[in-house]
C-alpha cells in the first residue's frame, strides 16, 4: 500500500481534523481534541480513544478480536472439508460490473470496510487495480488484508476521498448501520460508488457481533442518499433454507459440544439444497425470501430517494391490505 497517499486522506476519527505523524504514531492537530493514534506493526490504529467498544490497546498484540482463529485439529479438518452453505454466483458479476464503471477513473481510491479477508468475488475488482491506485482495507480485526484498523461508525478519512466504498457482509455486524452509511456517504466522492451486501434470511453468525437483518426495501432505504444503479439478491431461498435447517438442528443443543456436532452435521446433510439457487437467484419470487441482498449506488449531489418512490420500487408478490 502507498502510505504517502493514505496519509493525504486520513483524519482524526474523533473530530475529523488533520493528523500529523509523530515518530510511530499520529496526533490530532486540533488542540482541544488532542487524540493520539498508535501504529502497531505498520498498521495505523485509527480508533477514537473514547470509543465505547474498542480500545486502542486491544490492537497492540497481533490478536484477533472478531474471529477466533484458534481451533482444535478436528475442527480445523472439518472446517477445511465442509462445503459452503450459501450459493452466491452474483457477487462476482457485480464486481466485474463495478470494475467496468470505474475504468475511466484514475488513479482509483477504494475503501473496504470489514476487509480483513477477501469477500466473495472481490478478486475480479482487485485484478484490475494499477500501481497508482489506492486500496485501503480496514477492519476492527487483523487479517491478511488489514491495512488500517478503524470503526465504520467513525471513518477516519476526509470528506470526498473515495471513488468506491465496499461493505460486503459488514452492516449486520455494526451497532448502527445507518450511522455507518452516513459516514460512507461523507467520504465517498461526488459521483463515487457504494457497494454493500447484507443478509436478510440468515441466522446468527459472528457470535455476539451480529445485530440486524434487512429486507430488499429496508436495505434500499438505508442507502436513500445514493442513486441506485443496481440491487437484488446475493443468494436466494435455497441458501436461506440450508441455513434454516442447519440452525433448526443446532437449536436442539444445550451445550457447545452438541452445537458443534449438530452444526457440522447440518452443513453436511443440507448443503446441497443451496444449488436450488442456480434457479432461484434469478426468479422474481426470491426477493421476499432471499438469504441476502446487494445494493450498488452512486453519490449524486442533493439526491434523496423519497419513501413513496421507495415503496413503489417493491418487486415482490406479497399481498398488501390495499389489494
Ligand atoms: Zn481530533
Amino acid at each position: 500500500m502507498n502510505l504517502t497517499s493514505l496519509e493525504q486522506i486520513i483524519v482524526c476519527p474523533a473530530c475529523k481534523k488533520s493528523l500529523s505523524k509523530i515518530s510511530n504514531s499520529y496526533k490530532c492537530e486540533d488542540e482541544t481534541c488532542d487524540s493520539t493514534y498508535p501504529v502497531f506493526n505498520g498498521i495505523p490504529i485509527l480508533i477514537n480513544p473514547k470509543n465505547d467498544l474498542f480500545e486502542q490497546k486491544d490492537f497492540e498484540k497481533q490478536s484477533d478480536i472478531f474471529f477466533k482463529t484458534y481451533n482444535s485439529g478436528l475442527t480445523r479438518f472439518l472446517k477445511k472439508i465442509q462445503p459452503g452453505i450459501t450459493y452466491n454466483n452474483i457477487s462476482e458479476k457485480n464486481y466485474i460490473h463495478i470494475a467496468g464503471l470505474l475504468k475511466d477513473k484514475k488513479p482509483l481510491r477504494i475503501l473496504i470496510l470489514g476487509g480483513s479477508v477477501d469477500g466473495v468475488g472481490i478478486k475480479h475488482l482487485k485484478e484490475v487495480l494499477q500501481k497508482e491506485d489506492l486500496l485501503v482495507e480496514t477492519d476492527v480485526s487483523y487479517g491478511p488484508n488489514t491495512t488500517v484498523i478503524c470503526d465504520a461508525h467513525e471513518i477516519p478519512f476526509a470528506d470526498d476521498s473515495f471513488d468506491l466504498i465496499i461493505a460486503q457482509a459488514v452492516l449486520e455486524h455494526v451497532l448502527d448501520p445507518f450511522l455507518c452509511v452516513r459516514e460512507m456517504h461523507r467520504v465517498i466522492k461526488n459521483d463515487g460508488l457504494i457497494y454493500a451486501e447484507t443478509p436478510f434470511m440468515q441466522q446468527v453468525h459472528g457470535g455476539k457481533y451480529d445485530f440486524l437483518r434487512f429486507t430488499h426495501l429496508g436495505h434500499r432505504r438505508m442507502f436513500r442518499t445514493f442513486n441506485e444503479i443496481d440491487s437484488g439478491v446475493v443468494a436466494g431461498a435455497g441458501s436461506a433454507l440450508v441455513w434454516s435447517l442447519k440452525y433448526f438442528l443446532t437449536s436442539f443443543a444445550n451445550s457447545k459440544k452438541v452445537d458443534r456436532v449438530l452444526s457440522y452435521g447440518g452443513t453436511f446433510l443440507f448443503f446441497w439444497l443451496k444449488y436450488f439457487d442456480k434457479i432461484l437467484n434469478k426468479t422474481k419470487g426470491t426477493i421476499d425470501a432471499a438469504s441476502g441482498f446487494y445494493f450498488l449506488g452512486r453519490k449524486e449531489k442533493g439526491y434523496l430517494l423519497s419513501d413513496k418512490e421507495l415503496l413503489s420500487s417493491y418487486r415482490g408478490f406479497r399481498y398488501s391490505s390495499e389489494e
